[in-house]
């Protein structure tokens, strides 16, 4: 449900609305197609950290998946059981590997050999012992943004797979870990789900070299990335859940008691977030380009920017006319647009636009840039209309 004209109007723009009955909508849909097939979900936390978010995906039991010792402290705090915090990363810092074993995660997705020598090490050192899963960049495409792609082979990522036997001797050699799964995540906002197809084949390849060399992997883990529908937000508010976990279920077979997990981010929170933000001025370039500036930028969301990403916009103050425009925010980049060339009716100084789709990696990558502040968060039950 969009907030209203009058709700916005409580607030000062830019702001994050977050509709929270989308949102448990969307738990349900996720908590009711995976638990058909047994599957665990860990919320990925770095899509958005919002506290209330974090507390409504918690209520449904879900676990986390964090990528910094910072996630593993909030997804704590939220109230997450630490028995199905995971905690993957290419760069983790000793504070951090020290923090996760204090509060007994249930494992570290290792991204390097070095790595497991010093999970082993801190461990040894504190006298317990790490639970780890071996991340592995299985060399598949996922069909999406550069900047979002992580499981092809020269990405920074995970375990090359043509390492695993050097990484299998080594753990051997480790008296303070013991590997109990395999971790893979390939990118985000994957849209084809033959990618997930592809993954799949690649992981039953790479467990069938684990069998066959007696190595008991119990949990496995194929990390995230189902995309969301950005051109159409109103038609699509809830991913395609059902038919994602029925890809793992027809395409992935489990032996006897092996888990399966995923750590879904942006298609849990994505849809249920709209940027609002206000006009600020209409100008005309000399190539006779009409730009409309408005009062939320890049540092309130980067993925245009960053990855050339589409969000839908809409005028909610005004639906008469039409008019080709871009729409910019103030901060001194070029690349600081939300949409080039795009139709909306007429749009006008004091107008508000809604940025449709904005719950996953937006919020959460804001900054400070150019010394504006951070957004604030609306939720759309803090209203009492009448
Ligand atoms: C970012 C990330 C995810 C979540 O990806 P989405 O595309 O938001 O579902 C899952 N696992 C890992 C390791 C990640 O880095």
């Amino acid at each position: 449900m969009m907030i209203s004209i009058k709700n916005i109007e409580k607030h000062a723009t830019p702001f994050y609305y977050y509709d929270i009955n989308l949102l448990r909508r969307t738990l349900e849909t996720v908590c009711k197609n995976a638990s058909r097939y047994g599957y665990h979900i860990h919320y990925a936390l770095k899509a958005n950290f919002d506290k209330r978010i974090l507390e409504e995906i918690k209520n449904f039991g879900l676990g986390a998946d964090c990528v910094s010792g910072g996630e593993v402290r909030a997804s704590v705090e939220a109230g997450f059981d630490p028995k199905k915090i995971v905690f993957a990363g290419v760069g983790k810092r000793d504070d951090e590997i020290i923090y996760a074993l204090e509060k007994g995660i249930f494992a570290f997705n290792c991204e390097s050999l070095e790595e497991l020598e010093v999970i082993n090490e801190i461990a040894g050192r504190m006298h317990t012992h790490a639970t780890v899963a071996l991340r592995i960049n299985p060399d598949v495409d996922p069909q999406t943004h550069k900047n979002i792609s992580t499981g092809h082979a020269d990405s920074k990522f995970g375990i090359a797979y043509t390492e695993i036997e050097e990484a299998m001797a080594k753990i051997d050699a480790l008296p303070n870990i013991s590997i109990v799964g395999l971790h893979f995540h390939i990118g985000s906002q994957i849209l084809n789900l033959d990618v997930f197809k592809n993954l799949c084949s690649r992981v039953v390849s790479i467990m069938s070299w684990f069998s066959e060399h007696g190595i008991e992997i119990s949990y496995i883990n194929v990390g995230g990335g189902l995309g969301v529908d950005y051109i159409a937000p109103e038609t699509n508010p809830i991913p395609d859940f059902d038919t994602y976990f029925k890809v793992f279920h027809d395409n992935l077979p489990l032996k006897e008691g092996q888990t399966l997990h995923f750590e879904l981010g942006r298609s849990i929170v994505c849809q249920c977030g709209t940027l609002i933000s206000k006009v600020l001025y209409n100008k005309k370039t000399a190539s006779g380009k009409n730009f409309v500036l408005i009062d939320a930028s890049m540092t309130e969301l980067i993925r245009p920017a960053l990855y050339d990403a589409y969000h839908r916009i809409e005028n909610l103050s005004n639906k008469h006319g039409n008019e080709v425009y871009s729409i910019a925010g103030g901060v001194c980049e070029s690349s600081d647009i939300f949409a080039r060339d795009i139709e909306l009716p007429i749009t006008k100084r004091g107008d508000y636009l809604a940025i449709r789709s904005a719950g996953a990696y937006g919020q959460a990558m804001a900054s400070n840039y150019n010394l504006r502040p951070l957004p604030e968060s609306v939720y759309s039950d803090s209203f009492i209309d009448f």
